[in-house]
């Protein structure tokens, strides 16, 4: 701890913390539990990070990582190409919604944004449409964190010192279903609040290029939800006026939201499509974009036109990263895992059922294998907790002393577990959140 503490800068802290709060340095995992140096063992349930999809160190991927690794560790993917990254990329376009046929590559999810931004601006250039600049969002979205990313995401803790340098976005608010009125269903939150973005489609349009969401689920934005009716609204209204559709399915993608990709759940295929986090199973750095064949064409000339997407990162598409992807499709393809999770799901919900009659708790919401509850210091008007008091990193504290790694956000609590959980060890989180919250929330 002390060695990392005086040669490290971690992501996401403030390091004045860990005068207070101990580093957890980990020397192994597997499955789901992390093993620290003393022998102690936290149970993953946020997936490191929401990547980990089938357990770490686990038997299939790493057989699949060690072969790979005696043939080609990397190559530079313009002018060569290698097996994994053919057949990956042959598999995605065969999963992901219809129409998505060409997949470009990165190496972690802000770059894929930044691909699919860039595409977008591009495509409309190469037609000859100079005046489309701009791109809309939805309140309290994240997109990741290089200027580009924060500039149409629209979390402030990570945004607002940086405004002065980022480019300006078209914001709409959310139909996050907490917002909605009391006897309202989310599928009326979502048809209510589509009003804002089609006016913004109306008035923009001509200088918009895509609009950006994240399907279904706000994940770093509080895990906020909403329905899927706001997707397949979205779509027919981006079409309508000429807009691309940009799905941001890094966080939600392959299975989280219950479907193996969230827009499924709208009977959407977006222009383009991000991918990243479990797209190895929580092994190696890898991001993908998925965008359709009449876009690709828009870039497809005489090199002298110049209107190619000149765009690399030095790792993109590695091989072993690829390798980790394809084993990571074999595992969902073998074990069914899409048909699985729903009994898991089910625990899920079942064992965190009790919590909505919490006195400091306001919401239980669900969508698939990610479930949060958002404290609060009055249930009756929902009146959050000052943000001040870090009551989620009491949990936190707790948690790590039980044997869990559960990392709010904020005042939400939530549960992103790898799917090689077991009931047993849903309903142990479940107390866990429960106890952790009750510590929360005393004074
Ligand atoms: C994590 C995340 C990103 C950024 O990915 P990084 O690999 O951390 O750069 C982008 N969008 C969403 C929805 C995410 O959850």
């Amino acid at each position: 701890m002390q060695r990392d503490l005086s040669v490290l800068w971690h992501p996401c802290t403030q390091m004045k913390d860990h005068e207070t709060l101990p580093l957890v340095p980990i020397r192994r995992g597997e499955g789901v539990w992390l093993e620290d140096f003393d022998g102690n063992r936290y149970l993953d349930a946020i997936s490191s990070w929401w990547v980990n999809l089938f357990g770490h160190a686990n038997p299939r991927i790493n057989a699949a990582l060690k072969a790979q690794l005696d043939e080609l560790e990397h190559v530079i993917l313009a002018g060569f190409s290698h097996q994994p990254v053919v057949e990956l990329s042959e598999r995605l376009v065969k999963l992901t919604p219809p129409g998505l046929q060409h997949c470009f590559y990165a190496d972690n999810g802000s770059s894929a944004v930044e691909v699919a931004l860039k595409m977008s601006f591009h495509y409309w250039r190469n037609l000859g449409q100079t005046r489309k600049t701009r791109f809309i969002t939805l309140s309290n979205s994240y997109h990741g964190e290089t200027l580009a990313t924060l500039a149409v995401g629209d979390v402030a803790l990570y945004k607002s010192t940086y405004e002065p340098l980022l480019m300006k976005a078209i914001t709409v608010p959310s139909p996050d279903c907490y917002q909605r009125e009391p006897g309202e269903s989310c599928r009326e939150v979502a048809e209510r609040m589509f009003v804002h973005m089609e006016q913004a489609l109306a008035q923009h349009a001509d200088e918009v290029c895509a609009v950006i969401v994240e399907p279904l689920i706000q994940c770093a934005g509080s895990m906020r939800m909403y329905d899927p009716h706001y997707l397949t609204l979205l779509r027919e209204a981006c079409d309508r006026h000429g807009v691309h559709l940009i799905a941001d399915e890094i966080a939600v993608g392959f299975g989280r939201t219950g479907t193996l990709f969230a827009c499924e759940q709208a009977g959407i295929s977006p222009d383009f499509m991000c991918l990243s986090k479990g797209l190895t199973g929580g092994y190696l750095p890898l991001s993908v974009v998925l965008t359709h064949h009449r876009i690709y064409q828009a870039f497809y000339d005489d090199y002298q036109k110049l209107t190619a997407f000149l765009h690399s990162h030095s790792y993109t598409g590695n091989p072993l990263a690829c390798r980790a992807a394809l084993a990571t499709l074999d595992i969902f393809e073998q074990d069914h895992v899409i048909e699985a999770n729903r009994a898991l799901a089910q625990v899920m919900s079942e064992a965190t059922a009790p919590l909505k009659d919490h006195p400091h708790v306001a919401e239980v919401r669900q969508h698939g294998m990610t479930l949060a509850v958002e404290m609060v210091k009055d249930k009756a008007n929902r009146t959050p907790y000052p943000w001040q008091a870090r009551r989620g990193l009491k949990v936190y504290q707790h948690a790590l002393s039980r044997g869990a790694l559960l990392r709010p956000l904020g005042n939400v609590c939530y549960l992103m577990p790898p799917y090689v959980i077991t009931p047993e060890q849903i309903h142990f989180l479940a107390e866990v959140m429960r106890e952790g919250i009750d510590l929360a929330v005393a004074d």
